[in-house]
């Protein structure tokens, strides 16, 4: 089925940000739909409103598939159900550790954001919880900066949600 072959293609698009991890790994990557037009529509869903890496991800979604021949695409962004960081994959979020960046807090269990406490922020180096926020905002306004305190290296969280 062709639908299926288009979304193969999207499913190898990565992020812009964070280029290891795809944009069906982070849970972007909503819906894919083939009239027989020929017209292509893909439904993506922002990481959070505004995000300047989003404008990116509709460039590069749109070229991936006119490599493969496919001209007439329409990326539209589905705004409801909000992105949330519970739509990263498992592998997403080993890929973010492997590359440095802390994967977001799973809020499952943890009580700490209904106190409205930081989240348990894991240091990728040496995975210790023993870190502190340097900065709200990191290398991109997707990420905060920590710093572990047991190996004392720096290091960014992804924290859009
Ligand atoms: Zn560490």
């Amino acid at each position: 089925m062709k639908t299926n072959q288009i979304y193969n293609i999207l499913s190898q698009v990565t992020d812009p940000e964070i280029p290891v991890i795809t944009i069906a790994e982070l849970g972007i990557l909503k819906d894919v739909k083939w009239d027989d037009g020929d017209k292509i529509t893909v439904y993506i869903t922002p990481t959070y409103n505004g995000c300047p890496a989003m404008d990116m991800i509709t460039v590069n979604i749109k070229s991936a598939l006119q490599e493969h021949g496919y001209d007439n695409v329409e990326v539209i962004s589905v705004l409801e159900p909000a992105w949330t960081t519970d739509w990263i994959t498992k592998e997403g979020r080993q890929k973010l550790l492997d590359y440095g960046i802390s994967p977001p807090a799973e809020k499952t269990g943890d009580v700490s954001f209904l106190h409205g406490d930081s989240p348990k922020v894991q240091c990728p180096q040496c995975k210790s919880y023993h870190t502190e926020l340097i900065s709200r905002f990191g290398s991109t306004a997707c990420k905060a900066l920590y710093k572990c305190k047991d190996c004392l290296e720096p290091f960014d969280y992804f924290k859009c949600h």
